[in-house]
């Protein structure tokens, strides 16, 4: 077993690093208080290969695999957990998903455009009623020969008001619960009867866009069926398996910051005449928080490893997210102790690490959910899945 990354993954790591700091960092206190997303920045991002991780070279692929992938988001997370959903939302999400379900012209006609940054991409699935449940949605699509006529909402959807082509799943069969559902690829600014507005209501991840859809009979070409009409669930399943996994190398990059800001801070701040980090409960706090960390990482590395080796890897991403959504909030809340009434003020970024951590508690399936998949695994009850 060799944990050491080979030169390329330390190359595209520091790439992602260096990008962080000299192109989000310098200007993201700015915008993360206008709530500025940068639809140019992900173009950039796309332009250096950061979302062509698992694809092939044909649709704008780089040949690396899911573990670089995960590097790269984790090293722009540590800067910014805003800047690190385009990971998900341009190649986790609807590429690799296209990639693997869709038709040679639909893999054709999207990925590249995903991959380049160029095209912004989404996966909607949450509705107002239903989040944990995927199968209880209610939007539904309605077969009318040449075309499909979609009609519901989808809410909660990250890059939903920019979003230029991404995935819908919607029921065509209302009575089939799970194995009614279906995925398509719809184009929310072509296709007419789609509406979005965004949700300016967040407590963080001010730069990461977040709306609401309204379909009023959006229509939907046959051909933008992803897969087959009926087995959407599975799609979805198969999706978030990725889509987790980027969350949890987010949640890793958050933790990682926590922690290296918890250590600096300590070790500057005096009380009782002396450093903070020389009295010992405060060694206790960062002990725990630098465990977590390392313990999700080996988790999270491993599960992006078997991936890219094409073996089954649910039980292991979900283990991956619960524990690193977990371990970033649990330091994001001891760096702000450790911060003092500094860690409350938002001149300081830990505030902000605190806000934005609590989304990957619940993204992409709460810990709740990732708890019900790992032991509905570990009791042999469901087989792990690729
Ligand atoms: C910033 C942000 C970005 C998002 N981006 C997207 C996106 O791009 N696409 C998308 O489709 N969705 C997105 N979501 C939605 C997100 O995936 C859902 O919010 C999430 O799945 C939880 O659903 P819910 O909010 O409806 O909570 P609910 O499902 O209502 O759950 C409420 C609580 O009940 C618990 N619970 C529910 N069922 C069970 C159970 N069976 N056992 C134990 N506990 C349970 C949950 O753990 C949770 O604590 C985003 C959300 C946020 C906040």
């Amino acid at each position: 077993m060799d944990f050491d990354l080979n030169e390329e993954l330390r190359l595209v790591r520091d790439t992602a690093g260096r990008f962080a700091a000299e192109e989000i960092a310098p200007t993201l206190e700015e915008e993360e208080r206008k709530g500025e997303f940068r639809a140019e920045r992900v173009a950039k991002m796309g332009a250096l290969g950061f979302f062509s991780c698992g694809l092939p070279e044909e649709f704008g692929g780089s040949g690396m695999g899911l573990l670089a992938s995960v590097l790269m988001a984790e090293e722009i997370a540590k800067v910014s957990a805003s800047w690190r959903l385009p990971f998900n939302m341009q190649n986790l999400g609807p590429a690799l998903t296209v990639n693997k379900f869709g038709t040679a012209e639909q893999k054709k006609k999207y990925i590249p455009g995903w991959v380049a940054g160029t095209s912004l991409g989404f996966f909607a699935m949450t509705e107002a009623g239903t989040g944990s449940d995927v199968a209880g949605m209610k939007t539904y699509a309605l077969d009318r020969g040449g075309h499909w006529e979609v009609h519901g909402g989808k809410m909660w959807i990250s890059q939903a008001q920019v979003g230029d082509a991404g995935l819908l799943y919607a029921l065509t069969d209302r009575t089939a619960g799970a194995k009614g559902m279906t995925a398509f690829i719809i184009e929310p600014k072509k296709m007419a009867g789609c509406s979005s507005r965004p949700i300016e209501t967040k407590l963080g991840l001010h730069c990461a866009p977040t709306g609401e859809f309204s379909f009023d009979g959006m229509r939907v070409p046959k051909e933008n069926v992803l897969g087959h009409p009926g087995e959407g669930f599975r799609v979805c399943m198969w999706q978030l398996n990725q889509t987790r996994l980027g969350c949890a190398a987010g949640a890793l990059g958050v933790a990682g910051a926590a922690l290296d800001l918890a250590v600096k801070y300590a070790n500057e701040r005096v009380q009782f005449g002396k450093p903070i980090a020389s009295h010992q409960l405060v060694q206790g706090q960062i002990a725990d928080m630098a465990v977590r960390h390392q313990a999700a990482q080996l988790l999270v590395y491993k599960a992006a490893w078997l991936k890219d080796q094409g073996k089954p890897s649910q039980y292991e991403t979900s283990a991956a997210k619960y524990a690193a959504s977990e371990a970033a909030v649990h330091a994001a809340g001891e760096c702000m102790k450790i911060y003092g009434s500094y860690g409350f003020s938002s001149e300081y970024p830990v505030e902000r690490l605190f806000r934005d951590s609590k989304s990957l508690q619940v993204v992409e399936g709460t810990s709740n959910i990732q708890k019900l998949i790992i032991s509905g695994m570990a009791l042999g009850l469901t087989p792990n899945r690729e």
